[in-house]
């Protein structure tokens, strides 16, 4: 580690003038290097060292005490490589392998572990001091896993040979299972790692398909071997504290757990399907950084979304279905609107995301705690802003309504198709059409779509001639240059030819005309949607046409994921 590093911490104020020195002299009169200097004099605890390397390696780091050991990457790095390179195998996934380095910055190791085991490293940040500690720990572990399944394998067939009652397999495996461990540790780990919201995991009659969802689109992997799936239904019911017995009814339970230094919520739901247990495990992925101008909005969008929030009180809707991105939409509201002037209070079910600074309040019916009642006490803590989770029925609009009357700014989501049709919602909720006109400042429809890998996207030469025009006249495209791509497909994307996701939205402004035909009789969201074409608000399709024209998507994608426009 470089001297740069320990000025750094000075000149952020971590350290003072006089530690500074210290430090310094230290490391000139006993050569020892930075890092023990820091930790052995207090000066810094391990987690704010490793924090602080990672802003300057800007390298994710890992606490080696959090580290869960995966067979597959031990198995690629032979210990003696690992020793001499003074490096921690972290995790095999596809063709890249995660390995934890004390200088991420250096390229011969880095391009060793390359040519030893075939495949793309990913580095890590680990602490020094703790690896070769590590190392020991490591591949002892490795030797004992192979003995288990070698056991696991031979008692089974023996077993089966001799006909004996299969629940006493399964008790032997959850008394020798770290096999067992390994292995749903390394299907949770993978999930994560790869970004998946969802782990499938499912008998099919002669195998176990283990699927993982990514941007929204399920992928299959090679499942666990079928001799150990009761077993890993047991595993995965002790962490989720479901009962181990019951196989005839669904089962929901949460696991939480640290992977890679990251708390993570991973929700579970068993149900007994006629081959076995199915199992989806939903990863949450707890953020608590969210910027408003980093979510994808069009300069245009993005002016109007300020001129909204900064309004004192009234009525923000977000629309779509479930996975559409309408919760990161609004803590992204709330994150800009946060400040010590303002009371903000959330209500939902579940809180998935925390922030600093704001009171989040989750329902919780198996208490008594309904959502109406918390929507009723919200009402008492004087709150200047509101944010609940979903308005689902008469009464929860009519509370919504009251508090956007009284003076309070109130978010919240619907499941409509798009933003116009959240005016009929509420007036089928009960919402007399005169108080929807007087509150409701802006509803955003969005959609979230699969972004095109950059490293490998291949320009799409299809779009040309009419269809070309067509598409920059309905996006509103002020720009003159514009360049459509279609997926590929490559190591860096595993190969889905997209990475990641971006939202599109559709934003109706309750403006002036709108407020006025609210309320009168013959109102109708279709008719709506022909004044916001006609005003040059984007719809979803229209919005997802212009990230196409940019190049960030495809139009296959825009097609998918949007309807067609259809207006009077
Ligand atoms: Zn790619």
């Amino acid at each position: 580690m470089e001297v740069n590093f320990v000025t750094n911490l000075l000149e952020e104020g971590l350290i003072d003038q006089d530690i500074y020195q210290k430090i310094l002299d230290i490391h000139r009169d006993t050569g020892a290097g930075f890092h023990t200097i820091l930790l052995n004099n207090f000066i810094l605890s391990e987690s704010v060292l490793l924090e602080k390397l990672e802003d300057y390696y800007e390298t994710p780091g890992i606490m080696l005490d959090e580290l869960e050991i995966d067979i597959e990457a031990i198995e690629a790095v032979p210990e003696k490589a690992a020793r001499d390179l003074q490096i921690i195998p972290l995790f095999v996934l596809g063709n890249t392998i995660g390995i934890g380095v004390e200088d991420p910055f250096n390229v011969d190791t880095l391009d060793y572990v390359k040519v030893l085991t075939g495949l793309k490293v990913q580095p890590f940040l680990c602490l020094g001091s703790g690896i070769l500690h590590k190392l020991d720990e490591v591949y002892a572990v490795k030797d004992s896993i192979q003995k288990a399944i070698q056991t696991i394998s031979d008692d089974k067939r023996n077993m089966e040979a001799a006909g004996e009652y299969l629940d006493d397999i399964q008790v032997r495996v959850e008394e020798s299972s770290a096999p067992v461990v390994q292995l749903v540790n390394h299907i949770l780990h993978q999930g994560f790692v790869m970004g998946a919201s969802d782990i499938h995991l499912e008998p099919l009659g002669n195998r176990i398909a283990l699927r993982y969802r990514i941007d929204g689109i399920l992928h299959e992997f090679p499942g666990p071997p079928k001799i150990l799936y009761s077993s890993i239904i047991s595993r995965i019911k002790i962490l989720s504290d479901m009962d181990l017995a019951e196989r005839r009814h669904p089962q929901d339970g949460r696991i939480n757990k640290i992977v890679y230094g990251q708390q993570i919520d991973f929700r579970v739901s068993i149900i007994p399907f006629i081959y076995g247990e199915g199992i989806v495990i939903r990863i949450l992925v707890k953020k608590s950084r969210f910027n408003l101008s980093e979510i994808g909005f069009e300069e245009d969008d993005y002016l109007k979304i300020m001129k909204t929030i900064t309004r004192p009180f009234g009525l923000i809707l977000v629309t779509g279905p479930t996975g559409s991105g309408k919760s990161t939409s609004l803590f992204a509201i709330l994150s800009h609107l946060n400040s010590p002037e303002k009371k903000i209070i959330t209500l939902e079910d579940p809180v998935e995301h925390r922030l600093d600074g704001i009171m989040q309040l989750q329902a919780r019916e198996d208490i008594g705690l309904t959502y109406t009642l918390g929507l009723k006490s919200v009402l008492r803590h004087d709150p200047d802003i509101v944010m609940l989770g979903e308005i689902r029925d008469k009464q929860s609009a009519d509370i919504t309504i009251r508090l956007a009357l009284t003076g309070h700014l109130v978010l919240s989501t619907l499941h409509t198709n798009d933003a116009s049709t959240s005016i009929d919602r509420l007036i089928e909720m009960g919402v007399p059409p005169y108080l929807v006109s007087e509150t409701l400042i802006a509803a955003l429809a969005q959609r979230l779509l699969r972004q095109l890998c950059d490293k490998c996207k291949k320009s799409d030469e299809t779009m040309t001639g009419d269809k070309l025009k067509e598409l920059i006249s309905k996006s509103y495209n002020s720009s003159e240059a514009f360049s459509i791509y279609k997926p590929a497909g490559c190591e860096d994307c595993n190969n889905f030819g997209y990475k990641g996701r971006m939202a599109i939205y559709e934003i109706m402004m309750n403006d002036w005309d709108l407020k006025t035909a609210i309320p009168i009789k013959d109102f109708s969201s279709s008719s709506v949607r022909t004044y916001l074409r006609s005003t040059k608000v984007r719809s979803l399709r229209e919005s997802g046409f212009l990230k196409a024209l940019q190049g960030l998507t495809s139009i296959e994608e825009v097609y998918a994921n949007t309807v067609e426009d259809v207006t009077m």
